[in-house]
Formats: structure tokens, C-alpha cells, sequence
């Protein structure tokens, strides 16, 4: 497992707070320049299978 802490609980990959994925990738949250954290999104998400 990586060792990427990840509060994004949402995600499949999430486990305990920490990604199980092999690799992610991170990319610009839009086409602006991205000067902070927050302008950043994790594009490996893959949100969780709702169960009905
Ligand atoms: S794939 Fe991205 S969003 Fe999902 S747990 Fe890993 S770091 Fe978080």
C-alpha cells in the first residue's frame, strides 16, 4: 500500500484514511494556473458502488 493519507472517504481506494491504490495522479483542478492545494484534484477517485 502507498503511503498517501487521504480523507477523501468517498473513494474506493480508501481505506482507514490512507489510498490503497498502486499510483495516482493529480491533476490541475481547472486550465488556470495552479498555485495552492486546493487547485489540485486526485483524477484516480473512483467513487464507491452505492448499495441499494
Ligand atoms: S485514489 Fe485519490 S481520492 Fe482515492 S483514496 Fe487515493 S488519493 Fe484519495
Amino acid at each position: 500500500m502507498s503511503d498517501i493519507k487521504c480523507m477523501c472517504e468517498e473513494c474506493s481506494y480508501n481505506e482507514s484514511k490512507k489510498c490503497s491504490a498502486d499510483s495516482i495522479e493529480v491533476k490541475s483542478n481547472g486550465d488556470r494556473k495552479v498555485e495552492s492545494s486546493t487547485q489540485t484534484r486526485c483524477s484516480t477517485f473512483e467513487p464507491r458502488e452505492t448499495k441499494m
